[in-house]
């Protein structure tokens, strides 16, 4: 048997590329693809059919205020030990449908179409992937929302500002439309983001004619799915339950960003955390219950297709993601 040394690998490399001008074409008969395939992911949470769709991912230069209770260098060589640029931040964003048997319930909206036009298609990608996947915006019954940021509420509108899932019921949670809906709030919001996200909540829930049905949380939105509240990010920021038979799957929606940032260091504080220590208190409990009962957690900013197992890993927690099936 050979040994592999660094040496060796690194000498057959050569003799390769030395040896491709005369033997290997250097182009192939077809010309390259050029773009990535659709992005979609389908399992089983009991009798329910679950499908992941990507909306996209985004990646900016990582700056000094983005976690703002620890040293950049720090997020640094978090990003690095990820084997991630340690100069930027990717931020993913994976939607999911569905399907009870009765019902097609899309859970948050990513961007929206409008989206794909201003980031060069790297988010807004909901609309096509759910159309590769066989799923109609006209066939969504249902369109929940967990909070009421862009990346979870603007896709609720098409490119002409249309409702984009026309025969839809939204449902959103109660606490999360009392604070964005009142005019008082708003008065009172920062300058910048938090106002912004005042007039954008105007502006999608306007052009809805404000035809939305609140929800509670721990009551049943559909059979099997129970809305959590997991506030902290949001003021009614929400996860679900989807159980089915002995089957569990934990819809987390914003508990953490990025895993590998974020559930490794669940005391870090996103700067879009709208109470920094109350999310801190929130994911550890959460995470805490996930490892307790090895449940499965469909998480919204996760790499997609954004399901993993969680462990215990040093004074945080580490993501196992669910192997590729092929079959569901
Ligand atoms: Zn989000």
């Amino acid at each position: 048997m050979t040994e592999l040394t660094r040496r060796t690998i690194l000498a057959g490399t050569a003799a390769v590329v030395a040896g491709s001008s005369g033997s290997i074409p250097t182009q192939a008969a077809a010309p390259p693809a050029g773009k990535q395939a659709p992005g979609f992911y389908r399992y089983k949470v009991g009798s329910h059919e679950v499908t992941v769709l990507t909306d996209g991912a985004r990646s900016f230069q990582l700056t000094e205020s983005y976690v703002t209770n620890a040293p950049i260098a720090e997020v640094r060589k978090a990003l690095a030990e990820a084997y991630l640029p340690p100069d930027k931040m990717i931020h993913h964003y994976a939607p999911i449908v569905i399907n009870s048997g009765a019902k097609l319930i899309l859970i948050d909206t990513g961007s929206g179409p409008g989206a794909l036009k201003q980031t060069n298609g790297e988010l807004g990608q909901l609309p096509q992937n759910l159309a590769a996947a066989g799923i109609k915006l006209t066939d969504i019954d249902a369109v929940v929302i967990s909070h009421f940021h862009g990346d979870h509420v603007n896709g609720l509108l098409d490119e002409s500002n249309k409702l984009a899932f026309p025969n839809a019921e939204v449902l959103v949670p109660a606490t999360e439309w009392k604070f964005w809906m009142d005019d008082g709030e708003m008065s009172r919001a920062s300058k910048g983001r938090m106002e912004d996200l005042f007039k954008n909540n105007r502006r999608i829930f306007d052009a809805l004619g404000r035809k939305v049905t609140q929800y509670e949380w721990n009551k049943e939105l559909a059979p099997g799915l129970v809305p959590i509240a997991t506030v902290g990010h949001s003021i009614g920021h929400t996860s679900y339950v989807l159980a089915s038979g002995a089957a569990k799957l934990y819809i987390q929606s914003d508990v953490t960003n990025n895993p590998d940032l974020f559930a490794r260091h669940p005391d870090w504080s996103a700067n879009f955390d709208q109470d920094g220590p109350q999310a801190i208190a929130t994911r550890r409990k959460v995470y805490d219950m996930l490892v307790a009962e090895k449940m499965l957690v469909q998480g919204f900013h996760y790499p997609f297709p954004s399901l993993a197992h969680v462990e215990k890993s040093g004074s945080g927690y580490r993501e196992i993601p669910v192997p590729w099936s092929p079959t569901i």
